[in-house]
């Protein structure tokens, strides 16, 4: 049997990279999928089949009002929330401007938190369900720079587990997903020298795919981690072991 076989599932930032590779395995594994993202359907032409749409800026109430209410209506539940979509930039705290301190805060940080929002109510009437935040080694260890990304990931770390708590009698699960180094869109556009750095402190020696990290979302997403929450799921060629 397929390992989501009858869930339902929104993930966001599956447009690219690592949260499109969550949507299509997620379908291939037998789940109703919902990939979302902030361009139009039409953008999203060329997804795998079976897998439904929607426009949502993570960073949007009225967005997720309007995607989650939807998707409840269309499909009388949600089983699974995947907060994937993430944005990130360069500068040390020290060069960091405002406006990009509050947008990279507005995606990664208050868009993981307004997820979690819109679905647990759901979630609660249901019985259950099961939230996965990507997080990053970033959100446990540093490198130096990118000074918002890594306060933004550290946070998705311990937001997951504070829902994760209270929740846990509820039958909501919450886990934190941190992948290592991924060659995807991101990290494509990144300086090579960043990139060669971190691939080089990889004791694995390679950067990971989209797909590597979709199965640890997958086994979060299913009922095999029953018994897991408030966790961390470190998929990282060896990178946080050191
Ligand atoms: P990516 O290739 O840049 O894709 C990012 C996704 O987020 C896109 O689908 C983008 O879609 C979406 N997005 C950006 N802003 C959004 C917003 N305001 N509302 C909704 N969607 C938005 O990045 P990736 O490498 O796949 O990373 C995915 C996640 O993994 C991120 O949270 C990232 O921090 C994390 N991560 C990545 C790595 C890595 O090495 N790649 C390592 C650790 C953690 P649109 O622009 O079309 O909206």
């Amino acid at each position: 049997m397929p390992r989501l076989a009858g869930k339902v599932a929104v993930v966001t930032g599956a447009s690219r990279g690592i949260g499109r590779s969550i949507a299509e395995v997620f379908a291939r594994e037998g789940a109703t999928v919902i990939a979302t993202s902030r361009g139009k359907a039409g953008d999203y032409a060329e997804i795998g089949s079976g897998i439904e749409y929607q426009q949502l800026d993570v960073s949007s109430v009225d967005d997720w009002a309007r995607v989650v209410d939807d998707v409840v209506t269309r499909h009388g539940r949600v089983d699974a929330l995947v907060n994937n979509a993430g944005i990130i930039t360069y500068e040390p705290a020290h060069e960091l401007g405002i406006d990009d301190w509050n947008r990279v805060v507005a995606v990664n940080q208050t868009g993981t938190w307004l997820g979690m929002r819109a679905v647990i109510p759901h979630m609660l009437a249901q019985g259950g369900g099961s939230i996965v935040n990507v997080s990053s080694i970033w959100g446990s260890a540093a490198v130096a720079g990118a000074h918002a990304y890594h306060a933004t990931k550290g946070a998705v770390r311990t937001m997951s587990k504070n829902v994760a708590i209270t929740h846990a009698r509820d039958g909501i699960r919450v886990n934190s997903l941190h992948p290592g180094f991924i060659a995807t869109p991101l990290t494509d556009a990144q300086d090579e020298d960043v990139n060669a750095y971190v691939v080089s402190q990889t004791p694995m020696g390679r950067p990971g795919l989209p797909e590597e990290i979709a199965y640890g979302a997958v086994y979060l997403a299913s009922d095999e981690s029953s018994f897991m929450t408030g966790s961390e799921l470190v998929i990282d060629g060896g990178y946080l072991a050191q």
